[in-house]
């Protein structure tokens, strides 16, 4: 069934409304399953689809919602807070449909971005690899019309969900290049791994890729950057990745809230006040670095490791709050704790791991 979501004066408002609704009510109840269940998954995915909920950063001539910044963190720290499966995947798509929007190639432009905001075209990403040093992992060797790929891409979530991915490789001179190709193999030019065996998000069915002399036309070439420009990337968006991890953070919460309920111990409740008050400062101030120019890299490096620590902490408190049930690979405690430990890596970088580490053996 198609959703007619009626957009009245204010339309990023309402769809965050739609969306908040929609995790709370339907996602919620079913999180252990979308964790575990790809089918699960593949249905709540759709169910953004039919709200329009995945092309939230894509202009709206495109069909996007044209999420402003703060929105569209608001955003992303709601749906961490209800599936980690479910965020970490759309994440993919969307980050993929801002790509997009920002290449110069108006074909592939046309070709996806219409399609992208109700999931009738679904796009991952497969470019972690360029933030690694050393020797390259995936390598473009220009020829004519086109690039022949080579190496390996050692992370794409959204196997048998997405139809494409946006692959990065370094070319002879260091530059950065990206392009899309298909998330299904291709004659032996394009070798798809089994599926991951994840502790968490395993529903995503994470893979890898190698890829033997893929030719990618110019006509699917998205963009061309400067030698190492996912440095500078990383560092400017430093704190993306921390409102998922302040949604984990929030979802933990609501455990050692319901554990109080249940129990009736003051101490989980005064555990829950000072972990509840260090979470709503750290978003207050990560809403607040992501608007302002008066924070240094520095500052937003400190926020990000905060969020990073914040997830963990509430997840294992969560987890102590809840007792010997939280053991049961069932209990929502059980998820959001290892959902803790994946944003502790997710588009981890040097200084974040550097400064992470730091934190834990202060
Ligand atoms: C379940 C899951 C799904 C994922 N899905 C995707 C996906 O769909 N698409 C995608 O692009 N990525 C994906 N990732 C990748 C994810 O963002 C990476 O885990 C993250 O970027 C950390 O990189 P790595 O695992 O490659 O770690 P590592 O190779 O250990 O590197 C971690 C960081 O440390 C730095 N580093 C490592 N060694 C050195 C060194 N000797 N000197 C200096 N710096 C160093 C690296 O540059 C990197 O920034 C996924 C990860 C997970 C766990």
């Amino acid at each position: 069934m198609q959703l007619q979501v009626s957009l009245p004066t204010n339309k990023q408002q309402t769809l965050l409304k739609v969306a908040e609704d929609y995790f709370r009510e339907r996602v919620a109840p079913t999180a252990e399953k979308i964790d575990r269940e790809p089918k699960a998954l593949k249905e709540a995915l759709k169910r953004m689809g039919d709200r329009c909920l995945l092309a939230l950063r894509v202009p709206r001539k495109w069909g996007g919602a044209e999420f402003s910044e703060l929105d569209y963190r608001r955003f992303q720290m709601s749906i961490a807070r209800y599936s980690g499966a479910l965020a970490f995947l759309q994440s993919q798509h969307q980050s993929a449909g801002w790509f997009i929007v920002n290449s110069d190639n108006k074909s592939l432009q046309q070709e996806y971005l219409s399609h992208m905001g109700k999931g009738e075209i679904l796009v991952g990403i497969g470019f972690s690899q360029l933030r690694r040093h050393g020797e390259p992992m995936m390598k473009a060797t220009p020829v004519t019309g086109g690039y022949l790929l080579e190496g390996e891409v050692p992370w794409i979530a959204g196997y048998g969900f997405f139809d494409d991915f946006i692959v990065g490789a370094t070319l002879p001179d260091g530059q950065e290049l990206y392009g899309i190709v298909p998330l299904h193999g291709s004659e032996n030019k394009i070798h798809i791994s089994r599926l991951m065996e994840l502790a968490v998000i395993g529903s995503t069915n994470t893979v890898s890729a190698k890829f033997n002399s893929w030719f990618l036309g110019c006509d699917r070439v998205l963009s061309i950057k400067p030698p190492r420009s996912i440095d500078l990337y990383s560092q400017k968006n430093v704190l993306h990745h921390g409102f998922f991890a302040l949604g984990c953070a929030r979802a933990a919460l609501d455990i050692i809230e319901d554990a109080y309920y249940k129990k009736e111990l003051i101490f989980i409740k005064d555990s829950y006040n000072r972990l509840d008050r260090a979470a709503i400062e750290c978003s207050q101030t990560m809403f607040d670095a992501i608007c302002s120019q008066k924070y240094s890299f520095t500052e937003k490096l400190r926020l990000r490791v905060e969020s990073i620590s914040l997830a963990g902490r509430c997840s294992q408190a969560a987890i102590v709050a809840s007792g010997g049930s939280a053991a049961s690979i069932y209990h929502p405690a059980q998820r959001v704790y290892r959902e803790a430990l994946l944003y502790h890596v997710s588009a981890q970088t040097t200084a974040i791991m550097k400064q992470t580490l730091a934190a834990l053996s202060f």
